[in-house]
């Protein structure tokens, strides 16, 4: 990586994973898709292989978006009492919306940060 910091200055994870671009020249789109990730960086060829956020943007967001939607749901049936349909019609895709966003927000900030601070699996040493 420090070869890496000479010829690319570091970047904001938080900036470039929210706006899902390359972790290392911070131009180069990180997403295929939705969620899926492209094979290696279009602007500076950063191996995307290294990338493996695991099960980490989920916890997040199940926290985040659970906390909101539940908090959400309680404040309305408690003033306002509405019949069930409104709960279902008004929160499945706010919950589904939601989602979605924060999960590729947090995978783009957890791999970003993953590339900064080279974090990767252990391995034994021989
Ligand atoms: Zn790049």
């Amino acid at each position: 990586m420090s070869e890496d910091s000479a010829q690319f200055p570091p970047v904001d994870p938080v900036k470039t994973g929210i706006k899902g671009c390359c972790p290392r020249c911070g131009n180069g789109q990180l997403f295929d898709g939705v969620l899926g990730l492209k094979p290696r960086c279009a602007a500076c060829g950063l191996d995307y292989s290294f990338a493996d956020a695991g099960d980490g943007p989920a916890v997040f967001v199940i926290l985040i978006v659970g906390f909101i939607i539940i908090g959400s749901v309680l404040w309305l049936q408690v003033n306002y009492a509405p019949p069930i349909w409104v709960h279902i019609l008004l929160f499945a895709p706010l919950t589904i919306i939601l989602s979605l966003l924060a999960l590729r927000w947090a995978k783009g900030i957890l791999i970003a940060m993953q590339y900064r601070h080279n974090a990767r699996e252990g391995r034994l040493s021989d």
